[in-house]
């Protein structure tokens, strides 16, 4: 998708990260020293937490997709002009310390939200939303609070329609007023992982062709 994974160089304690490491989907296409010439190479795996320390966790592959949500609700549930999340599954966002308290939050779909906070500050690391039945198979990790926030950029800024209008978006990103067609947006490679995820589920109707 992007040459975000080549920036990534926290070192990796944990043995089970490892193995998972070594399995051929963490590998990604990067753009080599912004050559245009892009190479295969390995996703080093990156950490993030909680602003007391007591939870971290890592995520050991490259996202499917990451979206800047300007929605109000986004809005309003970070007292900010936005939220930043990265979509993986669940199990390539591996608790490394602590816990996690998870809260129920409604959302517009009506479906509602997980939120996984810090238990003691009370900081948000990741959430789950229903998406089609995925729920908490799949994590949208807040980006700011990776440790180096840099590594997951948007891909996508979604629900623009509400945007604060100081909130001036690159040209060359993509935008949506509201939601997006998936097919046309994710990667070919993000899809397939999408449907390795929906097949564990038993999910028949594809999230990915409910917004045709
Ligand atoms: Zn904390
Ligand atoms: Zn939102």
């Amino acid at each position: 998708m992007t040459h975000r994974a080549s920036r990534c160089s926290t070192e990796v304690s944990a043995s089970r990260a490892r193995a998972a490491l070594e399995t051929p989907e963490n590998y990604c296409y990067v753009n080599a020293k912004d050559s245009g010439v892009f190479m295969k190479e390995k996703f080093e795996a990156c950490e993030g937490g909680c602003a007391c320390g007591h939870v971290r966790y890592q995520v050991i592959s490259e996202p499917m997709i990451v979206h800047c949500c300007h929605c109000s609700w986004c809005q309003r549930q970070n007292g900010s002009a936005f939220a930043v999340n990265a979509l993986l599954e669940a199990d390539r966002v591996q608790l490394l310390a602590g816990d996690v308290e998870n809260l129920e939050m409604a959302s517009p779909s009506g479906n509602g939200q997980t939120i996984a906070r810090c238990p003691h500050c009370r900081v948000a690391v990741w959430s789950n939303y229903y998406m089609g039945g995925l729920k908490d198979r799949i994590r949208f990790v807040r980006v700011g609070s990776l440790d180096n926030p840099d590594l997951m950029p948007p891909d996508v800024h979604i629900f623009t329609s509400n945007k604060q209008a100081w909130v001036v978006l690159p040209p060359t990103d993509q935008s949506t007023e509201k939601f997006y067609d998936p097919l046309a947006t994710w990667s070919a490679e993000s899809l397939k992982r999408l449907d390795v995820l929906e097949a564990a589920a038993g999910i028949e109707k594809s999230w990915k062709n409910l917004w045709r």
